[in-house]
C-alpha cells in the first residue's frame, strides 16, 4: 500500500494548486489523489441538466480503473449512490461485494448547489482514507471558487476576456462534432444546419453617456446591458464583459436565421429600455459563423468588420459578416 507523508500530501496540493483551468485542475485532482491515496478509482463528474432529467457528465478520471468510468452521459437514476449524494448534498458511501468502498463527495459551489462529484473507490485495506479524501475534495472546492472569481468581470459578473481563449477553444471543438454540411468558403458556402455563433456588441456613443452624465451613470448603462445580456440570451450561451463598453457573446449551436433574430431582439430589448436619467440607450452587433478551424483572433477580426459596418451606417442594428460578404459591402 502506498505511504502517505505530509511531504506527499504538500506535494500534491501544491500540484492541483498550479492549474489555472478548471478542466485542468480536475484532470489534476483525480490523477493527483489517485497516486497519493492509491485508489483504484477517483473520478469527478458533474450533473448535467438535459431535457431528460439529469445526466451525470465523467469530466476526468484516473486509478486502475478509471477506464470503467462511463464514456457517455449517464442517468443520474441509474446511480443510486450519487442521486442519493444529490438529493441530500452530503457525502454517501456504498460497500461493494468485494469489500471496497465507492464513495461520492459532492461539491458545493458558492450558490449553494451541487456543481460536481469526487467519485472515488477505495480497497477494503484502505479505508483510513477517506478523511484525506474529503480534504482534498474541500481544497478542490475552495480553489474552484477563486477560478471562478478570476474568470469574471467584477463589474457586471459577466465573463471576462481573460477566458475567452480557453471558452472559444472549447466551443470549436465541440463544433467538430455537429454535423455541418459545409463546403467551399463562407463566400459560397450556405449557412443551413446549426453552428455556433460570436457577436460583438458595443454601445454607441457611450463616450457622450459619460462626458454627459458622468462615470456613475456610465457604469449604471453597463451593468443594465448585462443584465439585459443574461434576460435575453439562453443560460448555454457564453456572455462576456470584453473590456469598456464592448460585450462578447458566444451562442450555442442554432440556425442563422434564429441567431439573427436573437440577436435583433437583443437590440430592440436595449433600444425599448429606459435607462434611469441617461433615457435611451443602443448597440451595434457585428456577427459571425463559428468555423471548426477559426483560430479566436479570425472570428473575432470578422464579427468586428460586420460591427465596424453597423456602427458606419448608422448603428443601433445588427449586421451579420457572412451576409454582408455575400452581398458584397465589405469589398475585396
Ligand atoms: P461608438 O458608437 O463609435 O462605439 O462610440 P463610443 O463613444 O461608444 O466609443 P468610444 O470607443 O469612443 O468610447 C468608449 C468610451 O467608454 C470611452 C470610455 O470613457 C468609456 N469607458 C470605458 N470603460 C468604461 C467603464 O468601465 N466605465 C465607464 N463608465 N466608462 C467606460
Ligand atoms: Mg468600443
Ligand atoms: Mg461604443
Amino acid at each position: 500500500m502506498v505511504s502517505i507523508t505530509p511531504e506527499s500530501v504538500l506535494s500534491s496540493v501544491v500540484q492541483i494548486t498550479e492549474q489555472r483551468s478548471q478542466q485542468h485542475l480536475e484532470d489534476c485532482l483525480a490523477s493527483t489523489l489517485a497516486g497519493l491515496a492509491g485508489l483504484p478509482f477517483c473520478a469527478i463528474c458533474r450533473p448535467t441538466p438535459t431535457a431528460k432529467g439529469i445526466f451525470l457528465d465523467y469530466v476526468s478520471a484516473a486509478g486502475s480503473a478509471a477506464d470503467t468510468a462511463p464514456t457517455e452521459m449517464v442517468d443520474i437514476g441509474s446511480d443510486p449512490l450519487l442521486l442519493d449524494c444529490m438529493t441530500m448534498a452530503t457525502g454517501r458511501s456504498e460497500v461493494l461485494a468485494d469489500g471496497s468502498l465507492r464513495r461520492a463527495q459532492p461539491i458545493i459551489d458558492d450558490r449553494g448547489a451541487v456543481c460536481a462529484f469526487l467519485v472515488t473507490l477505495s480497497s477494503s485495506g484502505a479505508l483510513d482514507r477517506l478523511a484525506l479524501i474529503d480534504s482534498f475534495a474541500a481544497i478542490y472546492r475552495n480553489y474552484l471558487v477563486i477560478l471562478r472569481d478570476a474568470a469574471r468581470d467584477t463589474l457586471t459578473g459577466l465573463k471576462n476576456r481573460k477566458t475567452f481563449d480557453e471558452n472559444f477553444a472549447q466551443i470549436v471543438a465541440s463544433s467538430r462534432h455537429l454535423e455541418i454540411s459545409f463546403a467551399g468558403n463562407r463566400r459560397t458556402g450556405h449557412l443551413d444546419g446549426e453552428h455556433h455563433w460570436l457577436a460583438m456588441i458595443d454601445i454607441d456613443n457611450f463616450k457622450r453617456i459619460n462626458d454627459t452624465y458622468g462615470h456613475v451613470f456610465g457604469d449604471e448603462v453597463l451593468l443594465l446591458l448585462a443584465a439585459l445580456m443574461r434576460k435575453a440570451f439562453r443560460g448555454v450561451d457564453l456572455l462576456f464583459r470584453f473590456g469598456g463598453e464592448e460585450f462578447v457573446v458566444l451562442l450555442a449551436p442554432t440556425t442563422f436565421t434564429n441567431a439573427a433574430l436573437v440577436f435583433e431582439r437583443f437590440r430592440a430589448a436595449v433600444a425599448g429600455y429606459p435607462f434611469p436619467q441617461v433615457g435611451s440607450v443602443s448597440v451595434s452587433i457585428g456577427f459571425v459563423r463559428i468555423q471548426p478551424e477559426d483560430l479566436p483572433s479570425v472570428a473575432m477580426g470578422s464579427a468586428d468588420k460586420a460591427l465596424y459596418f453597423a456602427k458606419a451606417n448608422g448603428r443601433d442594428q445588427v449586421q451579420s459578416y457572412e451576409q454582408l460578404l455575400a452581398n458584397g459591402s465589405l469589398g475585396a
